[in-house]
């Protein structure tokens, strides 16, 4: 939910260039201290995650559209969907193109769809790469992915943007196994929020699925626990903002993909995503701009990743 405040907030930031205006709300430059922050929590993830010995896998922010197809996402987000298109016309397509430009009309007629969607999560490119290379041992396996992810809600919240990046832990394994590794990094991230110094709360969380059978589908992940979410205040004190979700998907993933466990069974999987620029604005927000002021264990990883970006 959108706070009255908000845009004032980003306002401030944008004046300080903390971020910087593109010309389309929820798409933003990012000024070198949010970077840093960033890059401290995305390696406080690592740390925190340092026993699993997770697979480090980064893609870009595109999936292929059947393997976009296969998640079922547009069903029910058809309205956050991304798709990239191209133009595939010949000259004289391309001739009426311009033509259609020049006189103040819609251009993008001849754009059609191509093979590739905006990427709306960092771990949707995991389970169909994973389900590639065959089942997986009952034991289980993590993967740590980042990446930016599309969302088509544009909002004058700097809680809410359209372009961000996702940290995220990924488990395929067993269901005893998934629930393990979502109650463990329920813990850790309590632990990392705590570390940043900002205020954290546990709620049982419901995704804004599309439509009526949206409702049912909202309603079913609520009463199961299916998502969880750390919320810390942002925009809102009131209405705080999931800055971390912790997901049980059950089987859904393994049979979009066919990702099997060694004994045939569908795997199951869960994932943690940390929502990064959330986590950075959120530490702006509850500290300020001055270094100086910030609690010591911040400013300690803070110092680590410095170097990577000074001139
Ligand atoms: P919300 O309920 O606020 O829309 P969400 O439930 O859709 O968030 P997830 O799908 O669980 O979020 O995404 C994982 C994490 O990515 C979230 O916990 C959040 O930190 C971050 N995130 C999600 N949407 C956005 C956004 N529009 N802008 C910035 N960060 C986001
Ligand atoms: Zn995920």
């Amino acid at each position: 939910m959108t706070d009255v405040n908000a845009p004032t907030l980003l306002d401030d930031w944008l004046d300080q260039r903390l971020l910087v205006e593109t010309g389309a709300d929820g798409l933003y430059g990012r000024s070198a201290l949010v970077e840093r922050l960033v890059g401290c929590i995305s390696r406080q993830v690592m740390r925190a995650g340092r026993d699993e010995q997770a697979e480090i896998l980064r893609f870009p922010p595109l999936i292929a559209r059947r393997h976009f197809e296969a998640s079922g996402y547009f069903r029910s987000f058809a309205n956050l969907v991304g798709t990239v298109h191209c133009f595939c016309g010949d000259e004289e397509t391309h001739r009426a193109l311009i033509r259609a430009h020049d006189s103040g009309q819609d251009w993008t007629q001849a754009q059609k769809a191509s093979d590739l969607v905006m990427a709306p999560a960092a771990c949707y490119p995991v389970y169909p790469a994973m389900a590639r290379r065959g089942p997986v041992a009952r034991d289980g396996m993590v993967v740590d992915a980042c990446s930016y992810c599309f969302r088509h809600e544009p909002s004058r919240d700097p809680g809410r943007m359209q372009m961000f990046r996702m940290h995220e832990r990924i488990y395929i394994g067993t269901s005893d196994g998934a629930e393990a590794f979502r109650a463990r990094w329920i813990e850790r991230a309590g632990a990392l929020v705590e570390r940043l110094g900002l205020p954290g709360s546990l709620a049982v969380a419901n995704d804004p699925f599309f439509g009526r059978i949206g409702r049912v589908m909202a309603r079913s992940q609520r009463d199961q626990q299916l998502k969880l979410e750390l919320l810390v205040p942002l925009a809102s004190d009131e209405n705080p903002t999931a800055c971390v979700s912790f997901n049980l998907h059950l089987t859904k993933m393994a049979q979009a993909f066919s990702l099997m466990l060694e004994d045939g069974e569908y795997a199951s999987t869960a994932c943690v995503g940390f929502g990064l620029e959330r986590l950075a604005l959120s530490v702006l927000r509850h500290h300020g701009t001055d270094e100086a002021g910030w609690p010591e264990p911040l400013r300690t990883s803070l110092a680590d990743v410095a170097s990577m970006l000074s001139p």
